[in-house]
């Protein structure tokens, strides 16, 4: 069956995600202005997300299938995890893009328009959202990386980490769409970029899926990469994002709620 192939599971699931992401773009429709007490408090919802999904659903499987090289099990995760953020930083300094709350350009020097940056960080900010859905169905597929006993990267791992991805991508394709709204642009097209906005969640996905396939042995770097990945996106972007308003203290209590989220996601569903 082709839908058991995890680059085809991939696919779907970082699309499901895009589509999470217009659903959130398309409540501009719905309003103009949304309070900024309530955007930050979302974007803390998602970055605490983020987090606890990195942490449960792709850093702790990979310690679980490094186990067998004992007291150097940190060594491949260590190494996946520096790598991750090493390719973001990379991006983050490549592509010129502008954080939705936050004035200064970042990225090589580029007279592009404000709403095009806007939606450049948005866009660089679900890659390693795609990239973490593939690994993931990528690791599910190798039942074999696991310890006899070991239920760290199976099938309900890949799906529950698609569930807080989706979820935490929400009020992101809102945002961007706002952003985009108080730059001028009309509600059609403040929809239409913050769609386009989400389409690096599906191009993501498919690389991560074929590398964590190609093989076993690396998997637990690779899963380790996209949680390093994700960690650089949530301390660099949405943390500092829902911070910048002074609405601090709430965004921070949103955060922990949001990994209260997953891990009582993860509680019911696996
Ligand atoms: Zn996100």
């Amino acid at each position: 069956m082709i839908f058991d192939h995890p680059a085809v599971q991939a696919l779907g699931a970082g699309t499901l995600t895009w589509l999470s992401i217009s659903a959130g773009a398309a409540l501009i429709f719905a309003r103009k202005n949304f309070s900024r007490f309530l955007m930050d408090c979302l974007l803390g919802v998602a970055g605490g997300m983020m987090l606890a999904a990195a942490s449960l659903g792709l850093l702790s499987p990979a310690l679980e299938m490094t186990m067998y090289l004992g007291r150097l099990s940190f060594l491949p995760v260590v190494c996946g995890l520096a790598l991750g953020a090493a390719f973001l930083l990379g991006l983050d300094k490549v592509l010129p893009h502008l954080h939705a709350m936050q004035d200064s350009v970042e990225g090589v020097d580029a007279r592009w328009r404000r709403s095009v940056l806007l939606v450049a960080a948005m866009a660089l900010h679900h890659i390693p959202e795609g990239l973490a859905i593939g690994v993931g169905y990528g690791a599910a597929a190798h039942p074999d990386a696991l310890l006899p006993g070991g239920s760290g990267a199976d099938m309900a791992t890949a799906v529950l980490l698609t569930a807080s991805i989706m979820l935490q991508s929400l009020p992101e394709g809102l945002v961007v769409a706002l952003a985009l709204r108080a730059e001028g642009c009309s509600a059609r097209q403040s929809f239409f970029w913050g769609v386009a906005s989400g389409a690096t969640a599906p191009l993501g996905a498919l690389p991560g899926a074929l590398a964590a396939t190609l093989a076993s042995g690396l998997l637990p770097i690779a899963l380790a990469f996209a949680a390093g990945a994700m960690i650089y996106v949530v301390l660099e972007e949405v943390i500092p994002e829902a911070n910048a308003s002074g609405n601090g203290n709430a965004a921070t209590i949103a955060a922990i709620g949001g990994i209260c989220l997953v891990v009582l996601m993860e509680c019911i569903f696996k």
